[in-house]
């Protein structure tokens, strides 16, 4: 199992970042350890001073593809929830600035949290699923999947270009505007149109 994340698809997230929006999808991949599930803790690593938080829309491939049309993009993912790209900005700064990759940053332990996952049959359109995260009670992210300059259509069609997609495969689909740090002893909720998808500590 793989988890792709896509970076700068939001265009005031890109800004707030002082990042170019991009022409075609930019992503990563995290390895298979930087996963949580089930709300366990996220834990602090001892090699950041400045991890943030990213409230990403996640969608979950339900079926092997490789070279997956646009158009049929849509029959590769059946589910969809949220999860938090977890980034050490600092560690993440340092790789952009000498110009080398950012798995440090981005692909340790604990990075990727995840929630639990809905049928996309739920959802009358998942072009337009509003989504939000509460840190220590207050709303800190607040997105629309109908700001996304890539759709998850797209995204599967140019990753899959690149990379087979297999079952079980997770994409994180990029964060909105708001980022910031956390800190140990903090508390997050998720919420995907209205309805609490995540909550868990900062240990
Ligand atoms: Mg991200």
């Amino acid at each position: 199992m793989k988890i792709i994340c896509i970076g700068r698809n939001y265009v005031a997230h890109a800004k707030e970042l002082n990042n170019e929006v991009p022409s075609k999808p930019v992503f990563f991949l995290k390895p298979d350890s930087a996963l949580v599930i089930s709300n366990r803790p996220f834990f602090y690593p001892d090699f950041s001073r400045d991890v943030h938080h990213e409230l990403e829309v996640v969608i979950r491939i339900n079926r092997l593809g490789k070279g997956i049309r646009e158009e049929h993009a849509n029959r590769y993912f059946s589910e969809i929830g949220l999860g938090v790209d977890f980034t050490a900005r600092d560690l993440q700064s340092e790789m952009k600035q000498k110009g080398l990759p950012w798995e440090i940053a981005k692909g340790f332990d604990y990075s990727a949290p995840v929630s639990g996952f809905l049928p996309v049959s739920r959802f009358s359109d998942i072009h337009d699923l509003s989504f939000r995260l509460v840190l220590n009670g207050k709303t800190a992210q607040e997105g629309n999947t109908s700001l996304m300059i890539f759709s998850f259509e797209r995204i599967i069609a140019y990753v899959s270009q690149f990379m087979t997609l297999k079952t079980g495969d997770l994409i994180f689909t990029g964060t909105p505007a708001g980022v910031g740090p956390v800190a140990i002893g903090d508390r997050l909720e998720a919420f995907l149109e209205g309805e609490k998808l995540m909550d868990f500590p900062v240990k």
